[in-house]
């Protein structure tokens, strides 16, 4: 395990506990209340994952997930593209990389005990000039090294054989990148986590999480609270705002991904998930098309500022979370170094031709007709204080807590793997 690129941070919980000592809901547990060994916070498919890793790791334990919405899965779990990654893009030995290729060997084996299809549809990752075959280059050396499975190299020739509609100078292609539906794998671990003895409390928002002496304090609706002797918070899109001090240095970007639904015939003609050679500076993986486990083509999702973390309407404003990003001042570091992405990511949200027209360099006879409006997905990414984003999955303890910090793309095939890791992390003591 890449002990060295996790970003553990050591924060003054004697703070904490001075803080708890004046709390009056905090002055220990009384001897008959119910204190659970592990208490997760969010039930997307890593807080389900990491409950169901710890309960049959520990069978018998007493695990409880509080979940705000009154379903699983409600946002980026059920909002996203559904690719099932193999390793292509990640730094050799980040969190990333190990816990992709962990991650969906373990995806695998449980879709096939519970019947959930994934359909191996392959990537194809294009260069359409010969000035980006250095890039293509670096990320075939870059998937060679994350043991990408079954990677090959293509010329022109052979990637139309692949892909038919694309065109291009050359080619890699991973034909063990699949597609299925995340939000059925996290419905599905949320009945086994109930079966395996968990607890699963919906309708149920976190309003804060404290690390104590004992254990921690999970506050919820009414002034409700568990009690944990640890907990993982696991709030995606509002991880920042439960982290208190640990996430002093980060702030939770939402960014919005718009998708656009391919019509028939040019559908038809897309065998499975394609992409341009990506522009390193950013973790988004540029104009993309990709076919679902459903059959349907989707192109995008494009990556622009959201100003909602939870409202999938376009262009929704929350005053809150506006004013999180926009008076947060890496973002504006971050917006004036890439006015120029900014603006193309806006046309591609607005306009279907912009779209086409980005597309055309790789699948020449698209046309904006073939493009129809599709839903859209908010990405919870981390930015530090320079406005850089945080490319690695970041987990941080507090005490009692560990927080997921960043946990984007490819953190649904790597749930599995993240889950077993948090739950290992647990067990190490309390700094
Ligand atoms: C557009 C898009 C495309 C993507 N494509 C892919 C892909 O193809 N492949 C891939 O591997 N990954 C992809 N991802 C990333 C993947 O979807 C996420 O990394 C993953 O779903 C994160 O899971 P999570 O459980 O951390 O977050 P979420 O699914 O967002 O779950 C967090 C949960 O915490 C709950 N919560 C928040 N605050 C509180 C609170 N105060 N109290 C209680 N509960 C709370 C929320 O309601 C939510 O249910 C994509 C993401 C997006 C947005």
């Amino acid at each position: 395990m890449p002990v060295a690129s996790l970003s553990w941070h050591l924060l003054d919980t004697i703070r904490f506990m001075a803080n708890e000592s004046s709390n009056p809901m905090s002055t220990g547990y009384p001897p008959d209340h119910d204190v659970d060994d592990v208490v997760v916070v969010g039930g997307g498919i890593i807080g389900l994952a990491t409950a169901w890793q710890l309960l049959r790791q520990r069978p018998g334990s007493l695990v409880t997930i509080v979940e705000a919405e009154a379903d699983v899965a409600s946002h980026q779990t059920s909002h996203n593209s559904g690719v099932l990654h193999a390793g292509v893009y990640y730094a050799p030995g980040s969190l990333k990389a190990v816990l992709c290729a962990r991650g969906r060997a373990l995806m695998e084996q449980f879709c096939l005990d519970h019947d959930i299809p994934i359909d191996f549809t392959g990537k194809l990752v294009v260069a359409v000039s010969d000035a980006e075959l250095p890039g293509l280059a670096r990320l075939f050396e870059r998937s060679t090294q994350n043991g990408v499975p079954g990677l090959r190299r293509l010329d022109r020739s052979e990637l139309r054989q692949i892909e038919p509609a694309v065109e291009g100078v050359a080619a890699i292609h991973s034909p063990r990148t699949g597609v299925l539906d995340f939000a059925e794998v996290a419905r599905q671990l949320a009945e086994e986590v109930v079966v395996l003895g968990g607890t699963l409390l919906t309708s149920w928002p976190v309003r804060s999480v404290q690390s104590t002496a004992e254990g921690c304090i999970v506050t919820g609706p009414g002034g409700a609270v568990r009690r944990g002797r640890q907990a993982v918070v696991c709030a995606g899109l509002q991880a920042d705002r439960l982290a208190g001090d640990a996430a002093k240095d980060v702030r939770i970007l939402p960014f919005r991904g718009s998708w656009y639904r391919v019509s028939q015939p040019l559908a038809d003609r897309i065998r499975g998930s394609i992409y341009p050679v990506p522009d390193p500076s950013l973790p988004f993986l540029g104009v993309h098309l990709t076919r679902r486990v459903n059959g349907e083509v989707w192109a995008g999702p494009n990556a622009f500022l959201a100003f909602s973390r939870r409202t999938y309407k376009p262009w929704a404003v929350s005053p809150r979370d506006s004013l999180s990003s926009l008076g947060y001042p890496g973002f504006w570091r971050f917006a004036v170094a890439n006015l120029g992405t900014a603006w193309t990511e806006f046309s591609h949200d607005v306009s279907a031709r912009a779209y086409a027209n980005s597309l055309r360099q790789y699948v020449p006879d698209v046309r904006a007709s073939d493009l129809h409006r599709g839903p859209m997905g908010i990405r919870a990414q981390a930015m530090d204080a320079r406005g850089h984003l945080i490319d690695d999955f970041l987990i941080r303890r507090d005490g009692n807590v560990l927080h997921v910090l960043n946990a984007p793309s490819p953190a649904a095939t790597s749930s599995f793997a993240i889950g077993e890791f948090l739950a290992e992390k647990i067990d190490e003591e309390t700094p």
